[in-house]
């Protein structure tokens, strides 16, 4: 990710809105970042998308949330409210895991 790329809601997003307050993803930026994070492979970005999206479904600001990435269009960058933010030609919900 670069310096002046819009962040993950759990870096930034928090900061900036206060309908975010409570979420579950305080603390925990790099699982939300789009972007494969240093040293990790394919599989292992798309495991740790999915483990945010979860973590989403579980957040009690999930429904705000949304309404806020939906506002902030292009700047959501990363995982908000289960979906993917900001990845050229893979926004959308994320894939479910693989369980086998
Ligand atoms: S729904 Fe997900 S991205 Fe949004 S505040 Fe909650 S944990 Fe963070």
């Amino acid at each position: 990710m670069t310096g002046v790329r819009p962040r993950a809601v759990g870096e930034l997003g928090l900061l900036a809105d206060e309908r975010l307050v409570g979420a579950a993803c305080a603390g925990l930026a790099p699982m939300f970042d789009i972007d494969p994070l240093p040293g990790e492979d394919n599989e292992q970005h798309a495991e740790r998308i999915s483990d945010a999206a979860h973590v989403c479904r579980n957040c009690p600001v999930l429904d705000s949330c949304r309404i806020v990435a939906a506002e902030l269009v292009r700047d959501a960058i990363g995982v908000w409210a289960a979906t993917e933010h900001g990845a050229a030609g893979r926004t959308g919900r994320p894939k479910k895991r693989r369980t086998s």
